[in-house]
């Protein structure tokens, strides 16, 4: 009923619906509680389902007007939850009121459309109450054959396990189909196995139908008297709370198979009971009370008063065009009718019912096989239409699958994108880094000395080149060990790093050297810079194992892209030149340098 947790109200309402055939009154009272807890607690879908629930209920203990109002209520309350299984099954029970009501054409327009949709979204006993929705508005339009092929359908969805009691209804439904069909055996069959099923259900009226049927079955296989123990069951049975109980007790049948056995005082009683009940319109109820009183009559040799009671309604059995007159019902009067003019020497009238009854049977006969014939076409259109459905969504989760699978390879990809991404920063930054120092390396410095010097010459601006190298490292290095030198290294290339702006390029050039990259920056300027360095480097005191180094220096040879143009290698050849003249003048100096004249 719904896909989450049931609430209290939702799980009353669901046991009232499995409780609707195996035992009304019990369902009938859960749905009333259901009903007001759902309002107390405005819970729609409990709500809908509990007046669904009503609405089935009053189609057998109530008016078709109260029936059909719960059943609509029952309907907009579904389909306020978009619930298009509950709102089938609201119409389904709303078809019904109109079939029970005479309007069967109406009724079969109302749910036949709603077939293959209710295939795919309703599940064993709610499918096969639809299924037998649609073949109770056939067989009310007395279209026997597909009403039989579709209970054939509806009961292969309802097993015992899944069918909550309506499989003991169905069983009976067919049996019904199955003796307007004139097939005893397997309508005997039927109601055997809807007895098995009801014998522990509280449904008298389902069970007074089922043993009416065996009646008719064994009188009609010749068989009255093993129905007598029916007759009394029958008899015997308490009318349920709507009264129909009761009104199913077909006395005409009873008392027909009562005489059939012989038994001339069980069936006087019970056709006395037959005139005394109300409402014997029925054109079956009308042919069976002649047959009976001419089955009665005949027995208490009264055989012209038999044959006065055939002939008062001889025409209403060779009328082929009554509505709700069975042929099963006609067959028997002609059989009837046959053998008591037969028997009173009526050869030519005996032969003339004959061949009524001979011609019916052929009908029956035809009807039968287009039956068995309908069911077998029916059960393939159903297969195939689940087939299709089944396809559908086969290809529905296969086409789910494969978005999935695409969306799972495109994050993969995604992530492997990423890592390549982050694996090229490294080497990147391993290609152009110094991996001591962390400032750039003389490759890059290789690369971007030519950019920057044609950058500053488009920009008509300068760019300082300063080579600073440490002094007399070799003997830190011999003092203090190359670990201590490395620290060094390290911490003069943080004092680099510190000191540039963020347009500039400090590396290490090789070993203790190391080279700055000054855009827009005159040599002035750069000399001036380098040489704060300079004063800041001496000032750097280093803790090593109790003695402190200090006053360590550079040389440095600086020189700017003013005046000719030069190639990069010139620019660091001349401030090579002043480095290596800072050194010769003594070290711990920055020198600037001017360039050369252009070659
Ligand atoms: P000068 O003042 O003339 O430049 O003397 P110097 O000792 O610095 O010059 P020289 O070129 O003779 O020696 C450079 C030394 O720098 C030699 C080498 O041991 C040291 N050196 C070069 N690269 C590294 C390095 O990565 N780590 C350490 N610890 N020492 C290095
Ligand atoms: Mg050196
Ligand atoms: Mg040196």
């Amino acid at each position: 009923m719904t896909g989450s947790r049931a609430t209290r109200p939702q799980g009353l309402a669901r046991r009232a619906w499995q409780l609707l055939h195996a035992d009304a009154p019990t369902a009938g009272r859960l749905a009333e509680q259901a009903l007001a807890l759902a309002l107390k607690n405005a819970d729609g879908p409990a709500e809908a389902w509990a007046r669904l629930v009503r609405g089935y209920h009053r189609l057998n203990f109530g008016t078709l007007a109260d029936a059909a109002d719960e059943l609509c209520r029952a309907r907009a309350c579904f389909d306020a939850q978009s619930d298009r299984a509950g709102h089938i099954l609201a119409v389904a029970g709303f078809a019904r009121t109109l079939w029970r009501g005479g309007r069967y054409r109406e009724a079969i327009d109302t749910v036949l459309p709603l077939r293959d949709e209710g295939l795919r979204v309703l599940r064993h006993a709610q499918r096969s109450v639809l299924l037998n929705t649609i073949a109770g508005c056939y067989s009310a339009n007395g279209d026997s054959e597909r009403a039989f092929a579709y209970m054939y359908e509806a009961l292969r969805d309802a097993g015992p396990a899944h069918g909550h009691g309506l499989d003991a209804v169905l069983h009976c439904n067919l049996s019904n189909e199955l003796l307007q069909l004139g097939d005893f055996e397997e309508a005997l069959r039927q109601v055997e196995q809807g007895l098995g099923r009801s014998a522990r259900m509280n449904n008298p009226f389902l069970r007074s139908v089922l043993l009416i049927n065996r009646i008719i079955c064994l009188t009609e296989m010749g068989r009255a008297a093993e129905a007598l123990d029916d007759v009394q069951a029958v008899l015997a049975l308490a009318p349920d709370e709507s009264g129909r109980g009761g009104n199913a007790k077909h006395f005409e049948t009873l008392a027909i198979a009562a005489l059939a056995a012989d038994d001339g005082p069980l069936g006087e009683r019970l056709l006395a009971l037959a005139e005394a009940s109300p409402g014997a319109g029925l054109p079956d109820e009308r042919l069976e009370r002649v047959v009976a009183q001419a089955l009665l009559a005949h027995q208490q040799q009264r055989l012209p008063h038999a044959l006065q009671a055939l002939a008062d309604e001889r025409t209403l059995a060779a009328d082929d065009g009554v509505a709700g007159l069975s042929l099963r019902v006609r067959c028997q009067f002609f059989h009837c009718a046959s053998v008591l003019h037969e028997s009173a020497g009526e050869t030519r009238q005996a032969l003339a019912d004959l061949r009524q009854w001979q011609s019916l049977h052929l009908q029956q006969a035809q009807r039968a096989s287009r039956a068995r014939y309908q069911a077998a076409a029916l059960h393939t259109e159903l297969l195939r239409l689940q087939h299709r459905l089944e396809e559908n969504d086969a290809r529905r989760r296969d086409t789910e699958r494969a978005r999935a699978a695409l969306a799972e390879a495109n994050s993969r990809l995604a992530r492997r994108v990423d890592e390549a991404q982050a694996l090229q920063e490294a080497l990147r930054r391993q290609a152009t880094r110094d991996a001591l120092t962390g400032l750039f390396n003389r490759r890059h410095l290789d690369d971007t000395l030519p950019q920057l010097l044609a950058q500053a010459r488009r920009a008509a601006e300068p760019l300082a080149l300063a080579l600073i190298d440490l002094d007399h490292f070799k003997s830190v290095n011999d003092r203090f060990g190359h670990d201590v030198g490395d620290q060094l290294l390290v911490a003069f290339g943080r004092l680099l790093a510190r000191s540039v702006r963020a347009g500039d390029i400090a590396c290490r050039y090789g070993g203790e050297e190391f080279c700055l990259l000054l855009p827009a920056t005159g040599g002035l300027a750069a000399q001036r810079l380098v040489d704060g360095l300079l004063q800041r480097w001496r000032r750097e005191a280093f803790e090593l194992d109790g003695l402190t180094l200090q006053g360590l220096s550079f040389s440095a040879g600086v020189v700017d892209s003013d005046g000719p143009a030069l190639e990069p290698a010139a620019l660091l050849r001349a401030a090579d030149q002043a480095l290596l003249m800072a050194k010769q003048l003594g070290r711990n100096r920055v020198l600037q340098t001017a360039l050369p004249a252009a070659a």
